[in-house]
């Protein structure tokens, strides 16, 4: 049997544009250039993604569960129109006062995605544009990825903090991500 082929991507900065004002509609969730693609490229060669999203806006009360809804439908059908798949949303509704187990950089949104695939998640790659989605990831033994959009783009030309984990890979974007890790498959086969 062989084991399912997962890619665990954070959204905002990483999938769609990043705002400090938070993604509180379905108008305000803007895909970067080429991200959409990039997903269905990983679907076409046998990779499943699911997204994994700190949404403190909601305990924040800067939008609902119906709106987040609507965002997300919103993101599957844009993708769905380029020929790619989310297989799920893990996301944290907590606000950050709340100290809960699922908002990133704490790990409790990669550990539901291994009990419900019933996975280890040693070595499946996470994407993400911040040392937090980066470290809660690596906590449970995935593979950390840096894409050099939203909060990551103050790292183009520079080195990384020492808040990242140190197997950190670097990408300039989600597109790049996928070129490589397609063609490291292609090498491994
Ligand atoms: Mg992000
Ligand atoms: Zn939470």
């Amino acid at each position: 049997m062989t084991p399912i082929k997962l890619v665990i991507l954070d959204r905002d900065g990483t999938i769609n544009e990043d705002s400090d004002d938070f993604v509180k509609s379905p108008d305000e969730w803007k895909p970067l250039p080429g991200a959409l693609e990039a997903i269905a490229r990983l679907n076409h060669a046998g990779w499943h993604t699911v997204v994994v999203s700190n949404q403190s806006g909601l305990g924040r009360g800067l939008f609902e569960v119906s709106d987040l809804n609507a965002i997300h439908a919103k993101m599957h059908q844009m993708l769905a129109a380029v020929g790619g798949r989310i297989d799920a949303v893990f996301y944290c509704p907590h606000s950050p006062d709340e100290a809960c187990q699922c908002r990133k950089p704490a790990s409790g949104l990669f550990e539901q995605i291994a009990d419900r695939y019933g996975l280890d998640l040693k070595n499946v790659p996470v994407v993400g544009d911040s040392a937090r989605d980066l470290i809660a990831g690596a906590a449970v033994g995935c593979e950390p990825h840096l894409v050099q959009t939203g909060k990551g783009a103050v790292y183009r030309g520079r080195p990384l903090s020492d808040a990242f984990p140190p197997t950190t890979h670097v990408h300039e974007n989600l597109s790049s991500f996928v070129d490589f890790l397609l063609s490291r498959e292609e090498e491994q086969t």
